[in-house]
């Protein structure tokens, strides 16, 4: 099965230095497009300088938006279910405080909380947390009729990313999946992966409505990060860095050309984020997930479509490289060839 990455960066590219000498800046490593290089040059009735705008249109076309297909063939597909299967027993398995992967911390947004409290003695009371929603209900096909999954027994039900949270540390398993805690109010530090939300938000409505134009993508988010703000879901600092340099308006437009990349030779929209779960082979556990979309390709495959922002690197095929081996896709096609749709 075909796997399409799409991986996007939603920052706001760098305007060009104007240098002392009123000069615009030819900075070969500058994070900047070939557009907003050519209107500060007009603004500043400077010359353009070609081997220049060359290169940024170059560049342009790896280090916003990125396409990457890839094969899942049947044994990377089975070696996923395999080692998931693994993981999931280890997930039935596991104690009420599993152990710490201290290796795993320097990017992990808990940090504080286990660095101030390691046994997590307090986890009930821990600042500015609250307990999440409960799992969603999963109701599968039952001979003619439907039954309901337990979503109370531990490992019974499990997605990718509940088995990647638990492959990291399994105390981050804990605390996200087992104790259903999340941060309340997002600070500053927590905005590249808001912009990762939203940018996700906007390329459902562009599944759903695809004439949006960029103009109404930007005012929808500007509704939403208002409301985040207003519910105190993100602090004044967090408010103030999403809507700085026209970033709901780079989100906007990152996600269309996502959009654009992902929707190249593609027939026919066969699902959007429907959740899919099949029973694991040999087993009487359940794997559960939601691709991002479904689509049949002009030649007639099937293939996932499988969103991904990065505010890490400006180097969009090293990234997509990485992504080559991550075995959410393969269970993804995994259950997308064996699963159903849940009710
Ligand atoms: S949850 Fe795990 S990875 Fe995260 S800070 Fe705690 S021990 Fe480290």
């Amino acid at each position: 099965m075909l796997i399409r990455y799409i991986i996007g960066r939603p920052t706001a590219p760098i305007v060009p230095l104007v240098l002392k000498t009123g000069k615009v800046s030819t900075n070969m490593r500058a994070d900047t497009t070939a557009d907003l290089y050519q209107e500060v040059c007009e603004r500043e009735g400077q010359p353009i300088k070609e081997d220049y705008l060359e290169h940024l249109k170059q560049r342009d076309l790896e280090a916003w938006v990125y396409r990457y297909d890839m094969w899942a063939d049947n044994e990377l597909i089975n070696g996923a279910l395999y080692d998931a299967q693994h993981y999931q027993k280890a997930i039935a398995q596991s104690t009420d405080l599993p152990p710490k992967n201290g290796f795993a911390c320097e990017m992990c947004h808990w940090r504080t909380y286990c660095e101030t409290d390691p046994m997590a003695l307090n986890a009930d009371n821990w600042l500015n947390t609250e307990r999440g929603k409960d799992p969603t209900p999963i109701k599968v096909r039952y001979g003619r009729t439907y039954k309901e999954l337990s979503r109370a027994r531990r490992g019974f039900v499990v997605s990718p990313s509940e088995l990647r949270s638990f492959g990291k540390c399994q105390r981050l398993w804990a605390i996200e999946y087992g104790w259903r805690l999340r941060q309340m109010k997002e600070g500053a530090k927590s905005v590249p992966r808001i912009r990762g939300s939203l940018t996700h938000h906007v390329l459902d409505m562009l599944a759903n409505k695809p004439d949006l134009t960029t103009h109404d993508l930007r005012v929808e988010l500007g509704v939403l990060v208002l409301e985040m703000f207003n519910t105190q879901q993100i602090d004044p600092a967090a408010y103030d860095e999403l809507i700085d340099h026209n970033g709901l308006e780079e989100i906007a437009k990152r996600a269309v050309s996502m959009f654009g990349l992902a929707m190249e030779g593609v027939a026919e929209v066969l699902e959007i984020e429907k959740r899919r779960v099949m029973r694991m082979p040999g087993s009487k556990k359940w794997l559960q997930g939601i691709p991002d979309m479904v689509v049949r390709l002009d030649n007639g495959q099937t293939a996932i479509i499988e969103y991904k922002t990065t505010s890490r690197t400006k180097n969009l095929p090293a990234l997509a490289d990485k992504y080559r081996t991550n075995p959410a896709v393969h269970l993804y096609a995994a259950l997308v060839r064996h699963g159903q749709n849940t009710f």
